[in-house]
């Protein structure tokens, strides 16, 4: 058989192997704390549910639906962005529904780079970037983001000469695996360059609604003239709980929206018209929803942060999505910290890599876990003498 280069170009999908390493701990009858994945555990609310089980009943909802999006959806989505960003968006040029951001993502890659044009890309950052970009025969330039730069790209540090083949630009704030918050300047900063260099914003905003302490993060397209040279990607994936719903959208410039739009008439035929009213449904709940997930996940974060210090880690509380990125102890690698976890303590983690090469010496922890295997976790910690300043 022969398969194409693109194919030889993808590593194996993150999850893919660390599944496999969780299967032969619990095949060796460990009782394995997964703070793995970052998908949430507590279920999607019941308002959703009920205006699915509503909608799948009305037969006007079992056709093809608008490649685009129902009207109803997209003018919800519109004003979500008033009321949540104070951001204005036309429902019909400025919004376009999604079969979850990872779709949008990934098709945003072949609608924007033709082969050899330069994605640039932060590292770490989410898998799916510089994966998708090598997909469309793009290439990957990453920038590193640390603790020092603030987990900003720092744009000074971009060599120029690669900028003419430049073409998109991802970001995501609050990132994954980092739970990095961008400030104001960095947005300001990231339309000046895009619109100098006419390289296209995209803007991850996955977890926009996951966040601490009252503060929450804002869009891109809050900023002026970000509508000219960005859009964003938005999920109800982490917001509501809805992973396994697979509905999202992208939104603002309308010329990018329109093109994305274009390759995906013709590789797909849009969500299904039942999930979409149930977007249209949960958009009404947010404020409150949002609250009292953010309490839950704020009561973990810190059941988990006050674990690490006392084990020695001075890493910050995150203040933005369900992650926590830390340093691995010194004289450790990524991958043998994790592994050394799971067969030490049952505690699944990410290793920082496998988000990017400037990802290593970093793994990363994710809260979608209840208060008492955060518990259990801390006191494994604890039991096995794991600390960072051993
Ligand atoms: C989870 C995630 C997504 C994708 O979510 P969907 O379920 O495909 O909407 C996109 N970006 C980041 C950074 C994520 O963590």
């Amino acid at each position: 058989m022969k398969k194409t280069h693109r194919i030889d170009t993808i590593p194996p999908y993150l999850f893919a192997q660390i599944d496999k390493k969780k299967a032969e701990a619990q095949a060796k009858g460990i009782d394995i704390i997964n703070l793995g994945i970052g998908d949430p555990d507590t279920p999607t609310p019941d308002f959703v549910i009920e205006a699915m089980a509503k909608a799948i009943r009305d037969p006007r909802t079992h056709d093809y639906p608008p490649y685009e999006g129902i009207p109803e959806f997209r003018k919800a989505v519109a004003e979500w962005y008033q009321d949540r960003f104070n951001v204005s968006l036309d429902p019909q040029s400025e919004v376009l529904s999604l079969i979850g951001s990872k779709e949008g993502i990934a098709h945003a890659f072949l609608t924007f780079l033709d082969p050899g044009d330069i994605a640039i890309l932060p590292d770490p950052g989410y898998p799916a970037y510089k994966v998708n970009t090598l997909i469309a025969g793009g290439v990957p330039y990453v920038v590193p983001v640390n603790e020092e730069n603030n987990y900003e790209i720092d744009f000074d540090k971009i060599d120029p000469a690669i900028l003419p083949k430049a073409n998109v630009l991802f970001i995501n704030y609050p990132g994954n695996p980092t739970g990095a918050v961008a400030s104001d300047e960095f947005f300001e900063r990231t339309i000046h360059f895009g619109k100098k260099h006419n390289i296209l914003i995209c803007m991850d905003n996955a977890y926009s609604e996951v966040y601490f302490d009252g503060k929450p993060p804002r869009s891109i397209l809050e900023f002026k003239g970000a509508k000219d040279i960005a859009i964003e990607f938005h999920t109800l994936s982490k917001t509501f709980n809805m992973t396994g719903w697979r509905l999202g959208m992208a939104v603002g410039n309308a010329e990018a929206i329109q093109a994305l739009g274009k390759i995906k008439t013709n590789m797909d035929s849009g969500v299904f018209k039942a999930i979409q009213w149930a977007g249209v449904e949960a958009f009404k709940h947010y404020k409150p929803f949002i609250a009292a997930q953010n309490d839950l996940y704020q009561v973990r974060r810190d059941i988990l942060m006050k674990g690490l210090r006392e084990q020695g880690w001075t890493t910050p509380n995150p203040k933005a999505t369900f992650y926590v990125w830390a340093k691995v102890p010194k004289g450790y690698a990524s991958e043998q910290f994790t592994m050394d976890m799971l067969d030490r303590a049952g505690i699944l983690v990410v290793p920082g890599n496998g988000y990017g090469q400037y990802g290593e010496g970093y793994f990363r922890m994710s809260i979608t876990t209840p208060n008492h295997r955060l518990e259990e976790a801390v006191k494994r910690l604890k039991e096995h003498n794991i600390r960072f300043d051993v």
